[in-house]
């Protein structure tokens, strides 16, 4: 793997975790953003974030202060990737911005440059064509929490070159992710492939009154062995998401139901402030919720 320069563009909520993890790594680093003031911000949240690698992962001070050195700034999009080998893209989730944004950087990166999407729901080959280089692009996924959920799901598209795909495979594990190579375009890749229908399916009996939120959850731990249901989880994501989510689905696919439980979402939950395990409740109380204490499951 022959990446040594990294730039990630957008240091909102999942930029600059990845800028930092990528740092933590050993990778030099530029963070870009579209002004001084969010790579300001940015800087402020490397400081709390180090605080969590020294807590969640026990991370030494001479590693952070390496952290700290691999990380440079810049509010300017050519000088950020004028050596770039890997451009990692986390602007807004919105197309428009994020194709007016690979219009730009096509325009100002190196040939040698490969670009990937941390786009949660769009797709790669919606954006191929204006990266001006689509063998040399694709979708590296991470998620919410790098430090410790640490996953990344890697999706190329049709014409994603197969050596900067295994490339990108091995930057993935080089900066301590899971890597999880995925074959074909796939919406939502493997992990909302298999947790979006589970959670609507969860929200489904709780609806229809088939079931208390806690039953559902004690009878997916016990049968599955598992350590969270699916209303911890949902209480892990935050009713927002899951409430946005649901809407767009249920514009997607005009199934009634989903109306149904984004409705629920709201009155019952979001509407009465219990927004999840941010804010010390939702489904559960927390920080000590039910579906950890030894009796849960008894
Ligand atoms: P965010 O809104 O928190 O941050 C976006 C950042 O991009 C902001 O700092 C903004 O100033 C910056 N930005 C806006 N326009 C830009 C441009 N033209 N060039 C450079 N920067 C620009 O968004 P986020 O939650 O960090 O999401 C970023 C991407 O990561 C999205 O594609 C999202 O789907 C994906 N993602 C998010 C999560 C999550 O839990 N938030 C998880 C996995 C993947």
């Amino acid at each position: 793997m022959h990446f040594k320069n990294v730039t990630v563009a957008g240091s909102g909520v999942l930029g600059y975790q990845i800028a930092f993890q990528t740092a933590f790594h050993g990778f030099k680093v530029t963070v870009y953003d579209i002004n001084d003031e969010i790579l300001d911000k940015a800087k402020e949240k490397f400081f709390e974030l180090s605080e969590c690698y020294k807590k969640d992962i026990n991370a030494t001070q001479e590693q952070l202060d390496n952290t700290f050195k691999n990380l440079s700034y810049c509010a300017n999009l050519e000088e950020a990737v004028k050596d770039a080998d890997l451009v990692i893209e986390a602007v807004p989730e919105n197309p428009e911005i994020k194709r007016d944004f690979y219009e730009k950087l096509s325009k100002v990166a190196p040939e040698k440059t490969v670009f990937v999407s941390n786009t949660s729901t769009l797709l790669p080959s919606q954006f191929s064509e204006f990266t001006g280089r689509p063998e040399k692009f694709l979708a590296l996924h991470f998620a919410n929490r790098i430090w410790v959920h640490n996953t990344a799901e890697i999706m190329g598209h049709a014409t994603t070159d197969r050596k900067v795909f295994d490339e990108v495979v091995a930057f993935a594990k080089a900066v301590g992710m899971l890597a999880l190579p995925i074959y074909k375009e796939q919406p939502g890749y493997i992990i909302n492939t298999l947790l979006v229908p589970y959670l609507v399916s969860a929200l489904d009996l709780w609806v229809n009154e088939v079931a208390a939120p806690h039953t559902i959850d004690q009878t997916w731990m016990k049968t599955q062995s598992s350590t969270i249901g699916p209303f911890g989880t949902l209480d892990m994501i935050g009713m927002t998401t899951a409430y946005n989510v649901t809407m767009l689905q249920a514009d997607l696919t005009k199934n009634p139901l989903l109306l149904k439980i984004a409705d629920k979402i709201k009155t019952e939950m979001i509407d009465t402030g219990k927004m999840g395990m941010e804010t010390g409740q939702g489904f559960y109380d927390y920080p000590n919720p039910a579906y950890q204490s030894e009796t849960f499951l008894q």
